[in-house]
């Protein structure tokens, strides 16, 4: 059996955010370079079923594609802060006139929602590798020799939007991948991190050849709080190809399993996509220490066997996952589930 493409660049490294401030209290940022890293051990470990690769270059044009040039500017201007400087941005305008100036750091919070996403020297270097991942992910998928890629994108990327980054997401590399697939024909967009991927789910508002489907916890309580509710469906041409499914903290395995096949996977196969993009991320994991499902390492092997069972053209974009230890163990387990029906 073909090994399963896995595209990561060693540059995804060099960002190390150190901490976060989160509700005022300064804690040990989960996103460490600890994640990607776990991941590529048992990739390697499991070297029969998966091909590490290494990504060309940065897909600045698609980058620019799906971002705002205050963004782009901004991370330049960060590019240039001293080693071990980092920027948190805290002013954050709502009702004042949005005009902040990306070449000035202090404006950061003008491009940003929240105060746990830090800027440094490398975040711009890190982020466009991890968009590369899926970007080239992507671009492997369409050629049609694989049926399943899977992109290490880290940092993650599903929170940020076009104009402003968040929630550890400075470049939303699912929504670069499904960018290029949609020029090529309808896509799904699967979300199966513990968070609701609130900048998938803005980029492709008013879009109906992209459906784009979350299962996440109750945003009342969690993480982006604001966005991700069942009523949000889209706009325009996109109304009814958005859907969210919500769920309360301490959801098992089963329950959440039960939505997935009777409501999001039938959702997909009637929607009828040329490609399925799985936004995967582990902190539903019953040890994560953000996330508050109560998932097993075995739980996602059952739970790729039943996408792969879709028969899609799959990609799968790393997003969250903070349990570092296990982290790896739970990727593999997700992608061996798939490689049962989308393995050559
Ligand atoms: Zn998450």
């Amino acid at each position: 059996m073909a090994r399963t493409p896995c595209y990561f660049h060693p540059e995804q490294l060099a960002f190390k955010p150190l901490y976060e401030w989160a509700f005022g209290e300064k804690i040990d940022h989960p996103e460490t370079t600890a994640r990607a890293e776990s991941i590529l051990r048992a990739l390697r470990g499991h070297g029969q079923a998966f091909e590490v690769i290494e990504p060309r270059q940065q897909p600045l044009a698609a980058i620019r594609d799906a971002h705002s040039n205050n963004l782009l500017t901004l991370y330049h201007t960060a590019s240039r802060m001293p080693p071990g400087e980092t920027l948190y941005p805290s002013v954050f305008p709502r009702e004042f006139i949005r005009r902040g100036d990306p070449t000035n750091l202090r404006h950061a919070g003008c491009f940003c929602f929240d105060s746990g996403t830090p800027l440094n020297a490398m975040t711009m270097e890190a982020a466009a590798w991890s968009a590369a991942c899926a970007h080239e992910g992507a671009r492997r998928l369409k050629r049609g020799s694989d049926r399943l890629v899977y992109a290490l994108s880290r940092p993650p990327g599903h929170h940020a939007t076009r104009e402003f980054f968040g929630g550890y997401s400075y470049f939303n590399n699912t929504v670069i991948a499904a960018r290029y697939l949609r020029r090529h024909g309808r896509v799904a967009v699967l979300d199966i991190d513990f968070h609701h991927g609130n900048g998938t789910q803005t980029s492709f508002w008013r879009d109906d050849r992209v459906l784009t489907l979350s299962l996440h916890g109750d945003p009342k309580e969690y993480f982006p709080f604001y966005v991700g509710f069942p009523h949000e469906t889209g706009q325009g041409r996109g109304e009814g190809y958005n859907l969210n499914f919500c769920f309360p903290g301490g959801t098992d395995f089963d329950a959440w399993m039960a939505v997935l096949l009777e409501e999001a996977l039938p959702a997909v196969e009637r929607f009828g996509p040329d490609w399925l993009v799985v936004a995967a991320g582990f902190d539903t994991y019953h040890l994560d220490p953000i996330g508050a499902f109560t998932f097993r390492t075995g739980d996602y092997a059952v739970l790729g066997e039943r996408i792969g069972r879709l028969g899609l053209p799959t990609l799968v974009v790393q997003e969250g996952g903070y349990h570092s230890a296990d982290l790896g163990a739970n990727a593999v387990s997700l992608l061996s589930g798939m490689r049962e029906h989308l393995g050559p």
